[in-house]
């Protein structure tokens, strides 16, 4: 591979090291960060909300003990104990987002909050079934031992986490594994930082993902669905049946908001105001992926995997199990859409564009 030929790439905001660097964004509203070491990703910010009963904090870092470490460190130098954390708002069901949500809960009694259909993908406790919604799930979108409903090599998960998780799975109660203890959906109102925000539902990144908007201030705490410089990952591996058909009406409730948007405080990156112009900057890179898509459909003369397409898709450097599983969403929302066929062989999905 001439690697000597590619360009280097910018540092996006979104990867940079966690700095012990405490913001105030708006009176009562903080902005930490704890470390995380995700491709692409180098810090999570953890969002502190203060009221009079304490605070309320948001998406508190991986699970493990490093960044419970720095979770308190961060708490003790904005001067709150422990034990003032009496609720916890997890954006959505990813390890970087709900990590230390369960010790806080087990230590200090802190309620979790997170969305109704929240479900960590390889819990037991968690049923498949918890929702009412009209939107067709799949059943088991990934397994522990890495297989992909695509027939494709998965994540390549160590044998240690992935005896970890299966501690995990067995045993919940020991492990501290979070279970909201209020599930919220759309237009729930929550009071956290003294101030009541409004909950929207914002499936697409992950099925269970919540954006929460203060009417009063403009405060939109967006977690992974609008990111500064990043597209979020969309992955084949949903409960939904076409997840970025999902993330497409997300983001447009987001612009929907329009001038009521302020400021966007992102799980990743800094806060930022052209919050509608970067969701529409997104929705442009889906949908020139589609067409991409469509013109890699009309090149092959025969149907094609789902790494076939990849390769083509993606560029060399961003090949593997992500840009499979998010080809792989691709592809689905044009065949749901009538303009792709699928076939199963020899335990592999293909594709084939409907001329
Ligand atoms: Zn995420
Ligand atoms: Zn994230």
């Amino acid at each position: 591979m001439n690697s000597s030929a590619e360009v280097p790439r910018p540092v996006r905001q979104e990867a940079l090291y966690a700095t012990d660097e405490i913001t105030e964004l708006a009176p009562g509203v903080l902005r930490t960060q704890l470390p995380i070491d995700l491709p692409g990703l180098g810090h999570v910010n953890m969002y502190v909300l203060e009221d009079e009963r304490g605070v309320t904090v948001v998406d508190p870092g991986m699970p493990g003990h490093e960044s419970f470490v720095a979770l308190k460190a961060r708490l003790r130098a904005i001067g709150v104990p422990l034990k003032r954390v009496h609720s916890v708002l997890v954006t959505h069901s990813h390890p970087d987002h709900y990590g230390g949500a369960g010790r806080l809960r087990k230590e200090v009694g802190a309620e979790i909050i997170a969305h109704r259909r929240f479900r960590l993908w390889w819990d037991p406790c968690e049923p498949p079934d918890i929702d009412v919604e009209d939107v067709p799930l799949v059943k088991s979108p990934m397994r522990v031992d890495g297989k992909t409903p695509w027939g494709g090599r998965g994540y390549d998960i160590p044998w240690s986490r992935r005896t970890r998780m299966r501690m995990h799975a067995r045993f919940p109660k020991v492990f501290g594994v979070p279970h909201p203890s209020r599930r919220i959906d759309e237009g729930d109102r929550v009071m956290m930082g003294g101030r009541e925000w409004l909950a929207y539902h914002t499936p697409g990144h992950t099925e269970d993902h919540l954006c929460l908007l203060d009417p009063d201030s403009g405060l939109l705490i967006s977690g992974d669905h609008v990111l500064p410089t990043i597209t979020p990952h969309i992955s084949g591996m949903s409960y939904a049946a076409d997840p970025l058909h999902g993330f497409f009406a997300s983001l447009d409730k987001v612009a929907d908001l329009g001038t009521q948007l302020k400021l966007a405080l992102p799980a990743h990156g800094a806060p930022f105001t052209n919050v509608v112009e970067r969701v529409e900057h997104i929705k442009l890179h889906h949908i020139e992926r589609l067409d991409k898509l469509r013109q890699i459909g009309a090149d092959f003369d025969r149907p094609a995997t789902v790494m076939d397409i990849a390769k083509h898709l993606f560029s060399a450097r961003a090949q593997g199990p992500m840009a499979d599983s998010e080809t792989f969403a691709h592809l689905e929302h044009l065949r749901l859409a009538g303009e792709f066929d699928r076939r199963e062989r020899d335990g592999y999905l293909e594709y084939v564009r409907v001329s």
